[in-house]
C-alpha cells in the first residue's frame, strides 16, 4: 500500500463498502429499487473519483436468505445456495448503475458463473482495484452458514483494505434499536469486544471477529442519506468507529 488518498480524513487509501440486500428495497419490502441503487451509485462513484479505492460486498436478503427459507422447511445449506445467488442479482444491478455513472467496474464471483461475472481470483482483484476499477464481491464466501457480513470482513482482509465501511439503515451503533427505542444512544466508538459483549448486532460475530484478527477497523453509517459515504470518508458526519482499543 502507499501513500493514504488525500481527500480521505482517515487516511484511507483502500476500503470495501458492504451494502446489505435490504439497503437496495429503498422503502419497498422486496426486491430492488432503481432509485435507490442509483443513490447508492453516485455516492460510490464520488469516493471512486476522489482516489480512493473501492470495492463492495453485496448482500441478497432483499431477495433469498437461507435461514427464512430453513424456518419454512427449506434445505438450509440449498436455502443458502439460493440467497448466494440473489447477491449476484443485486450485484449486476450496483455494476449497471456504476457504469451508469462512468465508473469502471467488475463483477467477482465466488460461485463461477462465467457467462455473467469473473470468477474471484485474489490478486486478479487488487489488480483491478489498482486500475481504479470498483470490484464488486458477489455470491459471498462461496459457501453455505455465513453471511456477507462475513464475506465482507474477509474480502477486506484479502484485499488489505484500510477499513469495512458498513452502511445500515441507521447512522450508527445505537445502545437498542433507535426504531423502537426512543431512549437508545449511539456511540462514536466502539471496541470489537464492546460489541461482542454487549451483543450489539453490528455485524455477526464471525465478522466482528475476523475484523479484529486482522485490526481492520469497521465503521457504521446510514447508506440512505444521500452524500453520507463521501462524507464519512472525509471523516464528517455520524458514524460509529470500532476499532481494538479505546
Ligand atoms: N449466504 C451464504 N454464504 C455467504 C453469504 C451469503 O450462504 O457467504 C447466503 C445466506 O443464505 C444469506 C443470503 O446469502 O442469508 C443473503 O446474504 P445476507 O443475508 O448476508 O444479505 P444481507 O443481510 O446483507 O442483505
Amino acid at each position: 500500500m502507499t501513500d493514504p488518498a488525500p481527500d480521505s480524513a482517515f487516511g484511507y487509501r483502500r476500503v470495501l463498502l458492504k451494502v446489505s440486500g435490504e439497503a437496495l428495497m429503498g422503502d419497498g419490502a422486496y426486491g430492488i429499487d432503481p432509485n435507490m441503487v442509483d443513490t447508492i451509485a453516485t455516492d460510490i462513484a464520488e469516493v471512486a473519483r476522489s482516489g480512493v479505492e473501492v470495492c463492495l460486498v453485496i448482500g441478497g436478503g432483499n431477495i433469498f436468505r437461507g435461514v427464512a427459507a430453513a424456518a419454512r422447511g427449506m434445505d438450509r445449506a440449498q436455502g443458502d445456495y439460493a440467497g448466494m445467488l440473489a447477491t449476484v442479482i443485486n450485484a449486476l444491478m450496483v455494476q449497471n448503475a456504476l457504469e451508469r455513472h462512468g465508473v469502471p467496474t467488475r463483477v467477482m464471483s465466488a460461485i463461477h458463473m462465467s457467462s455473467v461475472a469473473e470468477p474471484y481470483i485474489r490478486r486478479r482483484a487488487v489488480r483491478h482495484m489498482e486500475k481504479g476499477r470498483v470490484v464488486i464481491f458477489a455470491a459471498g464466501t462461496g459457501n453455505p452458514f455465513f453471511t456477507t457480513d462475513t464475506a465482507a470482513a474477509l474480502r477486506a482482509a484479502e484485499m488489505e483494505c484500510n477499513a469495512l465501511l458498513k452502511g445500515t439503515q441507521v447512522d450508527g451503533v445505537y445502545s437498542a434499536d433507535p426504531r423502537k427505542d426512543p431512549g437508545a444512544t449511539r456511540y462514536d466508538r466502539l471496541t470489537y469486544l464492546d460489541v461482542l459483549a454487549k451483543d450489539l448486532h453490528v455485524m455477526d460475530a464471525a465478522a466482528i471477529s475476523l475484523a479484529r484478527e486482522n485490526r481492520l477497523p469497521i465503521v457504521v453509517f446510514n447508506i440512505h442519506a444521500p452524500g453520507a459515504f463521501p462524507q464519512v470518508m472525509r471523516g464528517e458526519g455520524l458514524f460509529t468507529r470500532i476499532v481494538e482499543a479505546n
